[in-house]
């Protein structure tokens, strides 16, 4: 078998999040077809992200860098990362499923005429591999039968890589010729939060439809901080405008898996629980004891939240001393 080739997401001079759980999906499929290892990064200076990248332990790392690479677009990033493996000779090549990953990953299978395995939650062999479906209630197993694979993983399912001190080669590959096809970038807007972001937060805590009205996430947002965790929500709380869709936590929201879960006044229907179940600790308030979320939680508290919340403020105060 050929060569694996990683996409590593760069911001700012350093890996992102996402790009280290990239690289503990590298080593799991590494180990299973063999070849060379190498990391990708593309964009205007990625020169500080390559040097980071170098410390991980791969065979290699390749910068592709030009202004007109500054701002991540499918039309400019894809052509490159299938030449690239090409050229390196990589018949596995993947990242994570991030948002730019879902955009790039069946782009570059399509120009590679290879198979495409998105999303997925374990490597079970060289070309198999293991991803959740039907809202995460079955697990189905992928094979990819062409002689290249294109392959996503869930960030989720993968923990962050701890650099092993290495030094790996860090070589320039030349952008070639960039066409954006038509498109172009136009301006980035992100709503800059104080918060971890949702999907890279230790501790998260979510509101549902029960909280009523937006103003009553104020209560929420003060355990957070108190907590230095991010808030989520369900989707009917997004639907009902009470926050921000971009905080919608499940099946067609984002997909978390902090340390501790904390679900305020959400039901728990199984398109939330596939967003966030692979928490390691989950903690739920809602006032009916039958609620399916009591199901999943590790610690139920069976209470309305104008009690659960203040008290739990307070008591989170005192213990941190805030
Ligand atoms: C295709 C599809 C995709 C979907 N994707 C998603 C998704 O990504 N994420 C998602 O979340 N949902 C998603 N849904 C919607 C999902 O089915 C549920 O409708 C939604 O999760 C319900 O949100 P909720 O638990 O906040 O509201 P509800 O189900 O209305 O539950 C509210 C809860 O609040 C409790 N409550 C009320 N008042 C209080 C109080 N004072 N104190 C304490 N508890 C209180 C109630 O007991 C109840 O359990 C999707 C649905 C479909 C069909």
């Amino acid at each position: 078998m050929g060569n694996v080739l990683i996409y590593l997401e760069q911001a700012e001079g350093a890996l992102r999040p996402a790009a280290l759980s990239a690289i503990t999906f590298a080593r799991a499929v590494h180990k299973a077809q063999g070849g060379k290892l190498l990391f990708l990064l593309i964009g205007d200076n990625v020169k500080g992200a390559a040097a980071q990248a170098a410390t991980f332990g791969a065979d290699g790392v390749l910068t592709v860098e030009a202004p007109a690479l500054q701002h991540y677009l499918a039309e400019t990033y894809a052509p490159i990362v299938a030449r690239v493996a090409k050229e390196q000779g990589a018949t596995l090549v993947g990242g994570t499923s991030t948002a730019v990953g879902k955009d790039l990953f069946p782009r570059v299978a399509g120009l590679l005429d290879a198979g495409l395995a998105p999303d997925i939650s374990a490597v079970l062999a060289a070309r198999q591999f293991r991803r959740a479906t039907n809202a995460g209630n079955v697990y189905q197993t992928l094979e990819i039968t062409s002689p290249a694979a294109v392959v996503s993983a869930r960030q989720t399912e993968f923990s962050r890589a701890a650099a092993i001190g290495s030094n790996s080669p860090v070589s320039a590959v030349a952008p070639g010729n960039i066409d954006a096809q038509g498109a172009e970038f136009v301006e980035l807007q992100t709503q800059k939060r104080d918060r971890p972001d949702l999907t890279e937060a230790r501790i998260v805590v979510s509101g549902g439809r029960g909280m009523k009205d937006g103003k009553n996430f104020a209560q929420i947002e003060q355990i957070c901080d108190v907590l230095g965790a991010a808030m989520g929500a369900s989707r009917a709380a997004c639907d009902a405008g009470m926050v921000p869709n971009d905080l919608q936590v499940g099946q067609t929201g984002k997909v978390v898996a902090p340390d501790l879960y904390i679900a305020v006044a959400i039901s728990g229907a199984i398109q939330h629980l596939a967003g966030m179940k692979g928490s390691k600790v989950i903690v739920a308030i809602n006032k009916d004891a039958e609620a399916p979320i009591f199901q999943l939680a590790d610690y139920g508290l069976v209470m309305q939240w104008e009690k659960a919340l203040p008290e739990l403020l307070s008591e989170l105060k005192r213990i941190k001393g805030a």
